[in-house]
């Protein structure tokens, strides 16, 4: 297989290399407090043939070979029926794909391993990067098993269990006074004068490959469950629910569909929801207006998808677009609801912006088919934040 960048807005064509990040042309069109112009895509040609596989149940193409990512088990989350929440809501079709279930607890695993295996066979030595919390402690943990050395830009702000886990993993972790944007500066500024890799998300492309892996295994989990042996049988799903901020995980999601889609395993592109809070809606309103207008201070319980400015806004946003996706926006109220709904009914504790796509689905379903395959992209492990699940429970 070959592999490049391609930019999907001009289409200029660049090797997958190290010191590679953006277009260079669209990114210098980003406006003053705009997403980033010019993200870049990760492309292939050829057949993928059974050695490109890290996992040959799922068989994703990807862009470094199996040798050089690191021992620790990233991906192959379980996607389940909550029997109980089914029964309740009346939806048979629903599924969690629970990434709770991630080494460092959080579905930015899938992303930072990919990042991990393209340092080692690259020869590079340390990443840096900006983080609202789970990315860090991602790319800290991940990088831990892979021998990196791993330096973070955290907002002082960011949940404890999320900094422990940086520093309890051999992290560097420098604290920044501000939000994630301002960590976002300080991590580029940081890079640009060491040369270290970017692991920030959207900036760097392959944290946006790094995330389709998902859609592989639920399409693949599916048509399993539809009865197909293993090694054969893929079925894609009608409805999938993505907890977003930044508009990666959705980018990636969308990536992974449309790979399938390339390869021939599945036919058509499911239906795709941004769960997006109240507090922070900049992708929803773009959506509803058809760009993005001047960033809105950031205000919500799920830190995790609280940002001023999306920084893979306009890439997600025209691939919400191109594939008739759609935009929902939920109160802090509805997403501690969703939260406990989700842990007593289903067993699931998940974080706030994780139990934004069960908030979303909620408000959803009045138009959603009730044989609907639905999948709840669950992304957080509810013991990051502890804080949130309290106010939640009205203990604070
Ligand atoms: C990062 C993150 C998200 C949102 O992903 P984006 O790519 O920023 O849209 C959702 N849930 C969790 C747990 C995350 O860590």
């Amino acid at each position: 297989m070959k592999w490049s960048y391609r930019c999907p807005s001009c289409g200029a064509e660049y090797p997958l290399e190290k010191s590679r990040y953006l277009c260079g042309p669209c990114a210098a069109k980003r406006g003053v407090d705009m997403p980033l112009e010019g993200v870049l895509e990760c492309v292939w040609e050829g057949e993928p043939s059974g050695v490109d596989y890290l996992d040959t149940r799922y068989a994703i193409p990807l862009p470094v070979e199996p040798r050089y990512f690191p021992a620790i088990p990233v991906g192959d989350t379980p996607l389940w029926a909550p029997e109980r929440l089914r029964a309740e809501l009346g939806f048979p079709g629903l599924f969690l794909k629970d990434d709770t279930c991630e080494p460092t607890g959080s579905f930015k695993d899938r992303a930072s391993y990919l990042v991990a295996a393209f340092a080692r066979r690259e020869g590079i030595k340390e990443i840096v990067l900006a983080s609202t919390g789970n990315a860090a402690s991602s790319m800290a943990g991940v990088g831990a098993a892979a021998g990196l050395k791993i330096t973070v830009f955290l907002p002082e702000a960011a949940p404890v269990a999320k900094r422990v886990q940086v520093l309890q993993y051999g992290g560097d972790l420098y604290p920044v006074k501000g939000n994630y944007d301002q960590a976002f500066e300080e991590s580029l500024a940081y890079s640009d004068k060491t040369g270290t890799l970017s692991r920030n998300t959207a900036y760097n492309p392959l944290t946006i490959e790094g995330k389709k892996t998902v859609s592989f295994e639920i399409a693949k989990q599916l048509g399993a469950a539809g009865g197909a042996g293993p090694g054969e049988g893929w079925a894609s799903p009608d409805e999938v629910f993505v907890p977003t901020g930044d508009g990666v995980i959705i980018a990636g999601v969308y990536k992974g569909f449309e790979d399938l889609i390339k390869l021939g395993r599945i036919k058509r592109m499911p239906r795709i929801w941004a769960a997006q809070a109240e507090g922070s809606k900049a992708i929803a309103t773009a959506l509803a207006e058809g760009g993005f207008g001047r960033p809105v201070s950031s205000s919500t319980v799920a830190d995790s998808i609280s940002v001023d400015v999306p920084r893979n806004g306009a890439h997600a946003l025209s691939k919400l677009k191109k594939h008739g996706g759609r935009a929902l926006v939920v109160s802090d109220e509805e997403i501690l609801e969703a939260q406990g709904i989700l842990a007593s009914k289903a067993g699931l504790f998940a974080e706030p912006s994780s139990s934004a796509a069960l908030a979303g689905f909620l408000k959803a379903r009045g138009e959603i088919a009730k044989d609907a395959i639905v999948v709840l992209l669950i992304t957080g492990s509810g013991l990051k934040d502890i804080k949130s699940a309290m106010k939640g429970l009205g203990l604070e």
